[in-house]
């Protein structure tokens, strides 16, 4: 068995290419690298790497994860500005045994010592987005943290290992050395051989909250299948931030067990996800919620088409 899962659309490029990989026998550790890496990659996905959207300051700090689900290894970068590929930061450090994790100043000086090419990240059209929401939140009082979407990617290789990688630009308008789940073990990320791995994307904050992929990770290792893991983790951690709290952000996730059965959940419209592996061709797939279970189906064209118009659409300063 093999299988890759990704969160939100973007993915899809780099989960196709790791998905061939896979299946010619790579490993899951570099195949989720690589993919992640096409996602950073490309200027026009504004919420991950190259083109990702600034901090309230106007810069962009970057996070990023990777673990090995087989030793359980991890490494991740916060707030990380100016380096190509955070991601392969993150996987770099997930080989040191001391100092794994590494944020700011420090993050870009250990990249830069150990050779990762410093990058200028802030696009032209990222700033445009920021002028723009700079004035729409005067204008009309818009939340400036409205908006996300985290890279999330799991695979499981031929060999029966599992990895899982992240990367954000964090929440649009954050703070200047803000961290969300993207790069905290058990938050936004979880991976176990022996059982399976999650990843999530939505509001950092509250995702933290309820160690939303280790729970599913725990779930599934308790004998739930991976949507029903899904499902309940999101749900009940829902259900608490509203009655504790008065309210929930964005929270959407996605998962694999070891045996390639996949899950997905969501408490937004409309999540998508991409998903490959030895019984499931390649689909990027719309998840909506309806009431306490998330459905989910291929997009069709004309998603695909709308989705294609939006991401290039000019922006209207
Ligand atoms: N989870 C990310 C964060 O809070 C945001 C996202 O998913 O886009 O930083």
């Amino acid at each position: 068995m093999w299988g890759i899962i990704a969160t939100w659309r973007m993915a899809l490029e780099g989960v196709s290419t790791s998905a061939t990989a896979l299946q010619a026998g790579s490993a899951a550790a570099t195949s989720v690298v690589d993919a992640v890496v096409t996602v950073e990659d490309y200027p026009l996905y504004k919420s991950v790497g190259y083109g990702g959207l600034p901090t309230e300051n106007g810069e962009v700090e970057l996070d990023a994860a990777w673990m090995d689900g087989d030793t359980l290894a991890f490494g991740a970068v916060g707030n990380l500005i100016d380096i190509a590929n955070p991601v392969k930061v993150a996987h770099a450090l997930g080989r040191q045994r001391y100092n794994s994790v590494l944020v700011g100043q420090g993050a870009r000086e250990w990249a830069l010592s150990q050779g990762f090419t410093p990058k200028t990240m802030l696009t032209d059209r990222a700033m445009q987005h920021y002028r723009k929401r700079c004035r729409e939140t005067l204008d009309k009082g818009l939340s400036p943290y409205d908006g996300h979407d985290t890279v999330g990617i799991i695979a499981l290789d031929r060999q029966g290992s599992m990895s899982v990688a992240t990367s954000t630009s964090g929440l649009f308008m954050k703070k200047r050395g803000r961290l969300g789940d993207s790069p905290i073990i058990g938050s936004g990320f979880y991976c176990d051989s022996e059982t399976g791995a999650a990843t999530a994307t939505g509001m950092g904050e509250d995702l933290m909250k309820g160690c939303t992929s280790y729970e599913i990770v725990r779930r599934m290792a308790q004998g739930m299948t991976p949507q029903q893991a899904a499902d309940s983790v999101i749900y009940e951690l829902e259900d608490k931030l509203m009655s504790r709290f008065g309210r929930a952000g964005d929270l959407s996730v996605v998962c694999m067990n070891r045996h390639g059965e996949f899950g997905a959940a969501t408490n937004i419209k409309t999540f998508s996800f991409v998903v490959a592996t030895a019984t499931q061709p390649l689909t990027v797939f719309r998840a909506d919620r309806l009431q306490e279970k998330t459905h989910y189906q291929p997009v069709d064209d004309d998603w695909m088409q709308a989705y294609n118009a939006r991401i290039r659409a000019p922006i209207e300063e």
